[in-house]
């Protein structure tokens, strides 16, 4: 394996802290390595390499045994001296924050001042659309507070995200006003009725996502998509980041970035195929990275040998505890490091070049691309 341990990260795209991090219940904890509906996984989730390979790792790290009770117990009294440690230790120089999950979490400043990285906002925009439908507002006021909310959060955050792909697919097209407004008065009648705010309309959904595209044009921040697996809500057939063409082939978003995230597994061929032909593509490898672990050398060793590595960026898509980043970290640069080894044996990259691309990756292509201070 090339080590690559001296290499920092930036994490562009994860989640915030649980907001008290250090109480967590079997359950809650045991959930946090799946994907599956809470608690409707409890007795398989031990079962799995994620899960195995964390205990084993958090055990090692803190000196206990590799039991879920072991480690539980002995993190309780770890406090963020020992947090901040383990996140120094791994080199975690960054972490991008997609404020939209989960909805109960440690606000950003409070992060920033227990964990020793920088903290930078990612801004998603469905939960913001759905904070605005309780004002009622009409369609076309409503469109355009969306949009004000939307360059406000573009002054502070490193870039806005969509999950337009667990609503209503990536199939995204333009619409009428009429058929987005009807969309929009049905979801306003049923939130002022008491009923869930969620949206999954798509008219409305492309039509919000046309005016992130916008925003993003005139404020030069990137757009993250999730793309690919997630939990049960996605259809993955929708979720597949191709249906994204028309966008890319539109010449009035030629300059708007975006970020498909997750390696977009199990469409990570596509994405690589992707980065490779629409300068605009940007390949995310968050959850794929720390859910495949070992397994996400083959998909790595595809993205890295068809997509320009200036195009691919580290992510562990964790949150809740402060050493997930730590974990997914070192994962991350293992697995990156098997794969470059295996790339630099077959005669593909010299030595040196591969440590050149395990920086890119690792860190150089998210700090040019989200503009973070140096
Ligand atoms: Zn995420």
């Amino acid at each position: 394996m090339l080590d690559l341990s001296d290499l920092p990260v930036v994490d562009g795209h994860c989640h915030p802290l649980l907001t008290e991090p250090w109480a967590i219940s079997r359950e809650r904890f045991l959930d946090l390595f799946t994907e599956a509906r809470p608690r409707t996984m409890t007795a398989h989730v031990p079962h799995t390499g994620y899960f195995r390979r964390a205990l084993r790792d958090l055990a090692s790290r803190l000196g206990c045994e590799a039991t879920v009770e072991g480690v539980l117990e002995r993190r309780r009294s770890l406090g963020f001296e020992g947090w901040r440690r383990m996140l120094g230790a791994s080199r975690v120089a960054a972490l991008l924050i997609d404020t939209g999950y989960p909805a109960e979490a440690m606000p950003l400043d409070e992060m920033r001042s227990v964990l020793p990285c920088s903290i930078h906002e990612v801004f998603r925009i469905e939960t913001c659309a759905q904070g605005l439908l309780a004002r009622a507002l009409p369609c076309e006021e409503f469109l355009g507070a969306f949009q004000d909310e939307l360059r406000a959060a573009a002054r502070r955050a490193v870039a806005l995200k969509s999950i337009i792909a667990y609503r209503s697919g990536l199939a995204i097209r333009r619409w009428e006003p009429a058929e987005a407004g009807r969309a929009y008065r049905e979801v306003v009648a049923r939130v002022t009725a008491g009923g869930s705010a969620r949206l999954a309309e798509k008219p409305l959904l492309d039509t919000l996502f046309g005016i992130a595209l916008e925003v993003c044009r005139e404020t030069g921040r990137p757009l993250q998509v999730h793309a690919g697996f997630g939990d049960p809500d996605v259809d993955l057939l929708q979720s597949n980041p191709l249906l994204l063409r028309p966008i890319l082939e539109d010449a009035r978003w030629a300059g708007v970035r975006i970020v498909v995230l997750h390696m977009a597994y199990p469409y990570a061929r596509e994405a690589a195929f992707m980065a490779a032909v629409w300068p605009a593509i940007y390949v995310d490898l968050s959850l794929a990275l720390p859910f495949l672990g070992p397994g996400a050398v083959a998909p790595l060793t595809e993205l890295l040998s068809l997509a320009p590595s200036s195009k691919l960026m580290y992510g562990s898509d964790v949150g809740a505890l402060p050493e997930l980043f730590a974990l997914s970290a070192d994962w991350g640069r293992a697995a990156l490091g098997e794969s470059l080894r295996g790339l630099i044996e077959r005669g593909g990259i010299t030595e040196s070049a591969a440590r050149h691309i395990g920086g890119q990756v690792l860190s150089e292509n998210a700090a040019t691309l989200y503009g973070l201070p140096g």
